[in-house]
């Protein structure tokens, strides 16, 4: 338990019936670098039931924030979608994680592609000044299958383009591609399909992926992950980790049972 820390909610969003933002309070002991995860949960008859959770605040923010899928009769995630403000999360110290910049080859562009809660480390990552010093570009791609998944998008078009610090960085360099696969929107497709046709480099205007100037970090489902990574290494990307810097990196935000 010594690892483990109790953290107040502050604040518990729904934005569907199946996804949820959980806000909790921070103490400066907490550190990590953004993009990484912790350990959380809740206190399950009299032990601790603990689940990896990709921080979305970044590692300068005053509160800490988690998004979270609600799985039916899912262990946690069916308890962790009832609490209010004011209860008890249980949360590791010990933070981890592969998806961080340091692991990555300096490079012109910066692909975040996500499918569902993936998203999370990519919000930690778009708060983080050193993203628009390293990168001409970013391009943010989240798939989901239905527009009310979309969380975060009005954070990401409206509020982080004002930030007094790098907002200026934000609208210059980040190109945000939502993308739905289950009901018709301007973006539609799997992210694996989007980059096998090319359509979304054709959508926004850029070059194929190419080694030569492009990185590449991947979260989300692990069958995405999989065609991604036979996708890139077919191009001759590497994959990077704390051993060694690479043209891509991967964090699965959930583990096939
Ligand atoms: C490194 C890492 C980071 C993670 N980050 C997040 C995060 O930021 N947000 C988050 O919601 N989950 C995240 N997860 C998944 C999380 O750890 C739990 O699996 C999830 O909260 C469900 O917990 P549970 O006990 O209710 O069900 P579990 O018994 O853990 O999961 C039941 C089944 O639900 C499915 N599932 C689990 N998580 C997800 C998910 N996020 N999206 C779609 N299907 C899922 C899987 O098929 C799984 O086998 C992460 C997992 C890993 C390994």
């Amino acid at each position: 338990m010594s690892n483990i820390i109790e953290k107040t909610v502050l604040d518990i969003h729904h934005w569907t019936d199946t996804l949820f933002t959980l806000r909790l309070n921070r103490d400066p002991g907490f550190r990590f670098d953004n993009g990484q995860f912790a350990m959380i949960g809740l206190m399950v008859d009299g032990r601790p039931l603990m689940r990896a959770y990709s921080m979305v605040s970044a590692n300068y923010e005053e509160h800490l924030e988690f998004l979270s899928i609600k799985v039916p009769n899912g262990p946690l995630t069916s308890r962790l979608a009832a609490v209010k403000p004011g209860d008890t999360i249980l949360v590791n110290k010990k933070t981890t994680g592969t998806l961080v910049l340091d692991n990555l080859r300096p490079g012109k562009r910066v692909y975040l592609l996500a499918t569902g809660t993936g998203l999370a480390p990519f919000l930690s990552i778009i708060k983080d000044p050193e993203l628009y010093e390293r990168f001409d570009q970013v391009v943010l791609v989240h798939s989901v299958r239905h527009i009310a998944d979309l969380a975060y998008r009005d954070f990401i078009t409206e509020e982080l383009p004002k930030n007094e610090f790098f907002g200026d960085e934000a609208r210059h360099k980040l190109l945000y591609y939502p993308t739905v696969t289950r009901e018709p929107f301007r973006n539609q497709g799997r992210i694996t399909d989007l980059v096998a046709n090319g359509k979304l480099f054709a959508d926004l205007g850029l070059p194929a992926l190419n080694r030569a100037e492009d990185r590449v970090m991947i979260c989300g489902n692990p069958h995405m992950m999989t065609e991604l990574i036979e996708q890139l290494e077919a191009q001759g990307f590497d994959q990077g980790s704390h051993a060694g810097v690479g043209d891509y990196v991967i964090e699965k935000a959930f583990a096939e049972k």
